[in-house]
Order: structure tokens, then sequence, then C-alpha cells
């Protein structure tokens, strides 16, 4: 099956996510955008994928749950998860990899940790945007090792991107990439010809409610399902945006 996706989502745990970003909001979002799956992916943090996933089973949508991580280098890269006990342990490993600065909401956002209802639970201390001690080429095996697969985000982004940062974009195990306009997927292939036969993502990175994708970006699936949407990219599925 084609299946229309959104899989770069920030919720209210990201500084930098607005607090109208509560699972519960996204999920009703996607599902009034006809998505067919989406991912949660706050910034070095999964500690909203368990309400993200209950309120996506009451929706009836598909999600996965997973993360976007800034690695040593500051590249971003989305990591995704076949389960929520994957996605957890893979947090774990990233908050002891976060530096020691804490969070000050007033310049940077608050880092909202929300129930299955939606209701404040707590909030994070440390800052999550900071890059962490996890490099850009282990990155790949750490995520696989837990069944899931990481990919560099934007790639065509002037900041926190693998082009910008290292002016290349790297091997390292990758068997997706993320672009943030349609236009780069017609001209990055000829530059860099690594991407060439891989399946290249359009998401949306949204930090707004309003900013979660309309049905664009597709891949072929043989099952809708987290491990559906690994299995596939990892194997080069047919894509298209
Ligand atoms: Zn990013
Ligand atoms: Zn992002």
């Amino acid at each position: 099956m084609r299946a229309y996706y959104d899989l770069h989502i920030h919720s209210c745990l990201s500084p930098c996510g607005d607090s109208e970003m509560s699972p519960i909001n996204i999920v009703n979002m996607a599902k009034l955008k006809k998505l067919d799956i989406i991912a949660l992916t706050d910034h070095n943090s999964s500690k909203n994928c368990p309400a993200f996933l209950s309120a996506a089973k009451k929706a009836g949508i598909q999600a996965i749950p997973g993360m976007e991580l800034c690695t040593a280098e500051e590249c971003h890269v989305i990591c995704l998860f076949p389960n929520l006990r994957a996605a957890l342990e893979f947090d774990a490993v990233v908050e002891a990899a976060l530096p020691d600065i804490q969070n000050r909401p007033e310049i940077f956002g608050e880092q909202v940790i929300v129930g299955a209802d939606d209701s404040a639970i707590g909030v994070f201390p440390t800052l999550l945007t900071a890059a962490t001690s996890i490099g850009i080429d282990e990155i790949s095996g750490i995520v696989r090792s837990l069944g899931g697969i990481a990919f560099p985000a934007h790639i065509d982004r002037p900041s926190y991107s693998v082009i910008s940062v290292l002016g290349t974009v790297p091997d390292a195990r990758f068997s997706a990439f993320e672009v943030s306009g349609r236009g780069s997927v017609r001209t990055l292939p000829a530059s860099y010809p690594i991407l060439k036969g891989r399946p290249i993502l359009l998401n949306s990175d949204a930090h707004r409610l309003e900013d979660i994708s309309e049905p664009a970006g597709w891949i072929e699936l043989d099952t809708l399902s987290p491990e559906g949407v690994i299995s596939a990219l990892l194997a080069g599925c047919a894509w298209g945006v």
C-alpha cells in the first residue's frame, strides 16, 4: 500500500514546540489531514511517546515512537523505533549523553511531559536542544541494535544538517534521508550520489499544529505499522513526494 506519512513532528516537550502540540491534538490533526502514519520526534527525548501512542491508539491512527537526536557534531538525525520499549531504552541512552545544562524556560521555552489524558505530569529540567555526546558515525548502529532506523534530518537546511555541518552526506549506514523542500528531491542526488536509490522523505518538522503535513510524501509499505515503515525504508522501498 501507498502510505502517506509525516515522520518528524515535535510536541510540547520540545522547548521550541508550541504548547498546543499535545499528543491528542497532534493525532487529531493528523487524522484530519488524512495521514496514514505519523511519528513523534522531540529533540533528544522520547518521554512524550507513551502519551502519543496511547492517543494514537484511541484515535485509530498508526504512530511511531521516535526522537530527533542532536549528535556531537550538531547534526540532527531522526530515529524511529518499532515499539515503546525500544524508544524508551534509547531515551535512557540519550539522557545519559546530554550535557548538564538546565533549561531556562523563559528563554528556550517549556519542556512539558504529558500523561495519557494530555494533562501535564512534569517538566524535563535539562535543556533538550543541546548536542549529545553521540557521534554521527555511531547513531545508526545504536538505533539498529534496538530494531529502529536513523536518518539525517532536513539535509538541505543551512543549520543542524549533515551538509551544513560536515559539508557532505556521510554514508554512516544511513539507508534513508530527509529533506525539508520538495525541490531538493530533484537537485540533491546530482551533488550527493549516495542519495540515489534510497528513499528521500519529506516531513513537516512541525512545531505548530497547522504545520503538520498534508498527505504528500508517500512510501510503499507491505504493512501499515512502525515495523512496516522501518523495514520498508531499510530495504529501499518505492517512495514519492
Ligand atoms: Zn532539526
Ligand atoms: Zn525537528
